[in-house]
């Protein structure tokens, strides 16, 4: 698949302090490199998903409707799924459409090639990024695959843009982290230089 389409799970209008700052529309794009243990959106990568596939122009157009509403907030356009990182060209053809006063931010787990995430700098005000874990038997464990492209690629992203831009989700996982682990988590990653964390506990079944 080009990224002239991506396909499209879900466009949700009109949050409000639910994915960054100001009104915004999350935009929901299918596909996911991991396969978390408590994934609560598996129809996100399922093969039997059929996502809308959207050009950035035709999503341009079902977003733009809100436009008053985004540039009077400082809102704009949450990108999520699934991972929006696997479409970087299309979220930078994305941008060039909706020009710079949209305030554009990602919600992804890092876990793809570098040159995405430095394509995405490039476009994307503001990420909110989904560690897990920096202990790599633990996120190993959790979503099937190993977490050093995610400290690699987070380490050099901090290099592309200032901390005010990054926001990392460092979750309690019941049964495969620790409040402990997780202390160490964000011990490591301010040593980054990375200063504004989202500290939480996952709700499981249980
Ligand atoms: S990163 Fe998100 S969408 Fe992908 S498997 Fe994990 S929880 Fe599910």
């Amino acid at each position: 698949m080009t990224e002239k389409k991506a396909p499209i799970l879900a466009i949700e209008r009109h949050r409000i302090a639910t994915d960054g700052r100001g009104v915004t529309t999350l935009v929901g794009f299918w596909g996911c490199p991991l396969r978390c243990k408590y994934c609560i959106n598996p129809h996100s990568f399922s093969e039997k998903t059929k996502p809308l596939l959207l050009t950035p122009e035709e999503l341009y157009a079902r977003t733009v409707i809100d436009q008053i509403y985004f540039l009077a907030s400082g809102g704009g356009v949450t990108f999520g799924g699934g991972e929006p990182l696997l479409y970087p060209q299309f979220l930078k053809a994305f941008r060039e459409q909706c020009g710079e006063a949209w305030h554009l931010t990602a919600e992804t787990s890092l876990a793809v090639p570098w040159e995405s995430v430095e394509l995405a700098a490039s476009c994307i005000d503001e990420f909110w990024i989904d560690c897990k874990d920096t202990n790599d038997a633990i996120y190993t464990r959790y979503t099937g695959k190993s977490n050093r492209q995610m400290l690699e690629n987070l380490a050099r992203l901090t290099t592309l843009v200032p901390p005010e831009r990054i926001v990392v989700r460092l979750p309690l996982i019941p049964d495969y982290n620790t409040a402990a682990d997780v202390e160490k988590s964000q011990e490591m990653l301010s040593a980054l230089g990375i200063t504004r964390f989202d500290r939480f506990s996952y709700r499981t079944k249980k």
